[in-house]
């Protein structure tokens, strides 16, 4: 069998597909076609920086033409990549290649300063100073983008049990995160009726009453859809404005004398315990990270399930960005890849409207991390630094166990933070 991976990569799209054949005439003829295209045949040299120009646009459109029935569908993708392209736009031909996140990153640098006149090496220094230095460390996985369905539809064993489908039902389509904050795309089918219901009453009405005022705000449809939202002592409606009203003279702001510096405590209504908070966004974790990492964290697992709780939790990472805007819920995993233990096995990072939260997986079978440890914890955030221009960052305690009041603070922007105060 004769095969080839075969990229094209423009500042937006990235097309890879494998080509295969047992025909060796035939996938000769394809690639002497292809690279005719794209390089000098006579002198064996490929260019890989190319520029989507009218003989280019002609000379792919007959390549088509001649192959489209040999190879189907891979040719047809091939089309709708060139009619995404600007005129003139500078795209990439990488053959035989394996792009990863941090090649990508330097390929998009490449085409960036290529479109717009920057300094490519100004843009690769600062990604190396950034999520390069980060992505040493760890590999990074994405879900939210793109529908996904994960385990085994064939042969189901529910990830938080351990039962199969003799022990137990598996009748509910579960989401990996959950449906209330908007998840339509990513499902579980490792994850049984019981073990669903469970989470929804313990853990996931927590981290979803704790965005409500971001859901209501940006009007982030769950379940039934999200309009309205009723506090202790605030009511916001989202119309095509957003109206707040507050509830209690002592409680509001004066927005006339101070326009500048107002600071608004939004109260919830729900008392929300904190603990659960970590352990649904860590629950949301352990239902898309694969089989086999699944495996070092059976004492998480125990903790999402509530058997114990962690006395004192590493601090959450929480951010205001609005560059990172989401209306779906986007979870990203990174899991160390190395042996240096000096850094947490896996984090995971959750994207909703304009907030971002950052926290640790705790308990994991490769961790050595000590989460007490303030100077490990710093030590850890320098090192994870691709966020470094963000600077709302904000890190808050999650350890309380039990349920309590819970505050926003609203000043310009909306911040939160937990009530230490009041224990409810
Ligand atoms: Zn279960």
């Amino acid at each position: 069998m004769w095969s080839t991976k075969i990229t094209f990569k423009s500042l937006n799209e990235t097309l890879s597909f494998l080509v295969e054949s047992e025909n060796e005439v035939l996938i000769k003829d394809f690639f002497f076609g292809l690279y005719s295209i794209f390089g000098d045949i006579n002198n064996s040299t490929i260019e890989s920086l190319q520029k989507n120009d009218l003989q280019t646009k002609s000379q792919v459109e007959d390549f088509v033409v001649k192959f489209k029935s040999k190879f189907p569908p891979s040719i047809n993708q091939i089309t709708s990549f060139f009619n995404k392209l600007d005129d003139n736009e500078y795209f990439l031909f990488l053959p035989n290649i394996e792009l990863t996140i941090s090649l990508s990153n330097q390929l998009n640098n490449y085409l960036i300063s290529l479109s717009r006149d920057v300094d490519l090496e100004k843009l690769n220094d600062e990604f190396e100073s950034t999520i390069g230095k980060t992505l040493n460390d760890y590999d990074v996985k994405g879900f939210g983008g793109l529908r996904a369905f994960i385990g085994n539809k064939n042969n189901k064993k529910c990830r938080f049990c351990g039962k199969n489908e003799e022990e137990t039902t598996f009748k509910n389509k579960a989401h990996a995160i959950s449906e209330g904050l908007g998840n339509k795309k990513v499902f579980l089918y490792d994850e049984c009726d019981r073990c669903n219901d469970k989470f929804s009453i313990e853990i996931e009405p927590d981290l979803i009453n704790y965005f409500s005022i971001f859901r209501t705000f940006y009007d982030v449809k769950g379940k039934g859809g999200t309009k309205k939202i009723k506090g202790k002592n605030f009511e916001i409606i989202k119309d095509e404005n957003v109206q707040i009203t507050f509830q209690g003279i002592e409680n509001r702001p004066n927005i006339e004398e101070n326009p500048d510096q107002y600071n608004i405590r939004l109260e919830l209504q729900e008392k929300i315990n904190s603990q659960d908070i970590y352990r649904c966004l860590v629950k949301f974790c352990l239902s898309v990270v694969s089989e086999n990492e699944l495996s070092k964290f059976k004492r998480t697992i125990k903790w999402i399930n509530k058997d114990f709780k962690i006395e004192k939790l590493p601090m959450i990472g929480e951010a205001i960005s609005y560059k990172h805007f989401s209306y779906e819920p986007k979870l990203f995993l990174y899991i160390r890849k190395n042996n240096n233990k000096k850094l947490p096995y896996m984090i995971g990072e959750f994207h909703l409207t304009c907030k971002l939260i950052t926290f640790i997986v705790p308990l994991s079978d490769e961790d050595n991390f000590n989460c007490e440890d303030t100077a490990a914890f710093e030590n850890f955030w320098k090192e994870f630094n691709h966020y470094s221009k963000i600077k709302s960052w904000v890190f808050n305690d999650y350890s309380t166990d039990d349920e309590r009041d819970f505050t926003f603070n609203l000043n310009g922007e909306i911040k939160c933070e937990h009530n230490k105060n009041n224990n409810g």
